[in-house]
């Protein structure tokens, strides 16, 4: 067997084990074997490309691959070691971003070192797979570093409104339509470089002006541009393997993408569109009234007497890492007969199944766990109600106020129950920068701090209620 056929009969055995991982990441009891599955793809996919690099480039070309490999490797490791689980959503942007850069360079190799055997409608064809890897990889690229700049805060998450922004956008893609047809009639560096300029600026402008409650659209959509790119390499390269796994990346985002909008009431298109985040943040700083706070003892109280109880946690709980003491306060209510549930928001948190993940960890049974249209309905006759660090995803004006930015967004109904005790640190606004009026509800009591520290207050305050002579000195701030 040659070099070449067993290079393809190892990307088709990748192919293969990409197909499995995805299969595996689909539920959570497989999700482990989906990254073992992965991995080894991606190993036998490294080595079949060695390989067949390893017929045509010297010694020190090998050596050179193997430092590249060397350094990305642990770059890659020592990143996912220390990433927290609050911190992936900006670590993937940042992943995304550089798939989409190796497009754009795999794309200017393809134009400034053009296969001599290439004549005709295939020298065509090659000008115009160079002009959209270029034009998929630099608007990935851009797009993937503003995301990660929202996503880690470094800078303002709401949307930015250029005046005419979708006649931008149109008109980037209109200018790209047209660039790519003088480009394949005759290619030129003037015409790549006009396309690369193009792309850089669209990827920024469309990231740019979608707001904070959106994000999560852009996160997926992202993840989708950077397999289409990773494809758009693929044709270039001649390379079946990143032709199929590109595929299946955009794909699957793709599809990722469609269901978020979905459970966020968005369209797809102007999600991709660079649409949402309608410019009415400016009414947010309306008068609200009073809030009413409560200490950990008395939620204790009022936690013994409940018959029901549904926790609805956000992203606080995962930057507390509160999902231990609240899986502890979860079993101990269910002990002494509370019916006890979990309500979760499709974009709670920073990842798609972020909260499920965090609650899994902390081995919260699967059951008590649902998702928000199961448990919507039942907010009406619940007697309290949990909101740990969760902010947009209980927000009422997503129903109440069309003016929100977050207007259409189905919430969690989380005010329709007789209590609401809602942890966090301060009144601060949620991830979309939009005040929450729950807080001033009259059923609504704030419990101020750190969502973990509160909830071992209360597990504290439940265990000195039932001791014989009751001792509650020192358990809250
Ligand atoms: P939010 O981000 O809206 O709010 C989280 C709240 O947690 C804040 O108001 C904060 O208030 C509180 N908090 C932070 N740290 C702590 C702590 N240590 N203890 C107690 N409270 C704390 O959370 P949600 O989960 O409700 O909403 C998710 C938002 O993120 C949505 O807007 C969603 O669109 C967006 N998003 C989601 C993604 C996803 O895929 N799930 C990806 C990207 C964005 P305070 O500072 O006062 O404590």
């Amino acid at each position: 067997m040659t070099t070449d056929t067993a290079a393809q009969a190892a990307y088709v055995v990748a192919a293969l084990l990409f197909i499995l991982s995805l299969a595996g990441l689909s539920q959570h009891k497989t999700s482990r074997s989906g990254v073992v599955w992965g991995i080894a793809g991606m190993v036998v996919a490294l080595a079949a490309t060695v390989g067949l690099a390893s017929r045509s480039i010297t010694a020190s070309g090998l050596v050179l691959i193997a430092v590249a490999t060397a350094f990305g490797a642990g770059i890659g490791l020592w990143r996912a070691r220390v990433v927290e689980m609050t911190g992936m959503p900006e670590l993937i942007a940042i992943m995304h971003s550089l798939v989409g850069l190796a497009a754009a360079f795999v794309g200017w190799n393809g134009y400034l070192d053009v296969d001599a055997e290439l004549s005709g409608s295939l020298l065509g064809i090659h000008h115009a797979e160079v002009f959209i890897g270029v034009f998929i990889g630099a608007v990935t690229f851009t797009g993937s570093v503003v995301a990660y700049l929202k996503l880690s805060a470094r800078i303002n998450s709401r949307p930015l409104t250029l005046p005419g922004k979708h006649i931008l956008n149109i008109g980037a893609l209109v200018a790209f339509v047209g660039l790519t047809v003088a480009f394949v009639a005759r290619p030129g560096l003037g015409l790549l470089i006009a396309v690369t300029v193009i792309a850089l600026a669209l990827g920024a402008h469309l990231v740019a002006s979608i707001g904070g409650g959106d994000m999560p659209v852009v996160v997926s959509m992202l993840n989708s541009y950077s397999g289409w790119a990773a494809a758009a390499s693929g044709f270039l390269l001649a390379n079946n393997l990143l032709i199929v796994t590109g595929a299946l990346v955009g794909s699957s985002g793709a599809y990722l993408s469609y269901i978020m909008c979905k459970a966020m009431n968005r369209s797809f298109l102007s999600v991709i569109a660079g649409g949402f985040g309608t410019p009415a943040a400016a009414a947010e700083d309306d008068e609200h009234g009073e809030h009413r706070e409560i200490n950990a003892e008395e939620t204790a109280e009022l936690l013994r007497d409940a018959t029901s109880v549904i926790i609805t946690p956000g992203y606080g709980m995962a930057v507390a890492q509160a999902q231990y003491p609240v899986a502890e306060l979860a079993r101990k209510l269910r002990e002494r007969g509370v019916e006890v549930r979990f309500g979760i928001h499709p974009v709670a948190g920073r990842l798609p199944g972020h909260m499920n993940v965090l609650l899994a960890e902390a081995n919260v049974p699967y059951d008590i766990v649902l998702e928000m249209d199961e448990i919507n309905d039942d907010f009406a006759a619940t007697s309290v109600v949990l909101v740990i660090g969760a902010n947009d995803t209980v927000n009422p004006a997503a129903t109440d106020n069309p003016t929100s930015p977050i207007a259409g967004m189905p919430v969690l109904h989380v005010w329709e129950a007789a209590n609401v005790i809602v942890f966090k640190r301060s009144m601060a606004a949620g991830y979309a920068g939009v005040q929450n009026p729950l807080f001033f509800r009259e059923n609504t009591q704030m419990l101020f701090g750190d969502a973990k520290q509160r909830v071992e207050d209360i597990l504290r305050g439940l265990d000195s209620l039932d001791a014989p002579v009751p001792e509650m000195a020192g358990t809250s701030r």
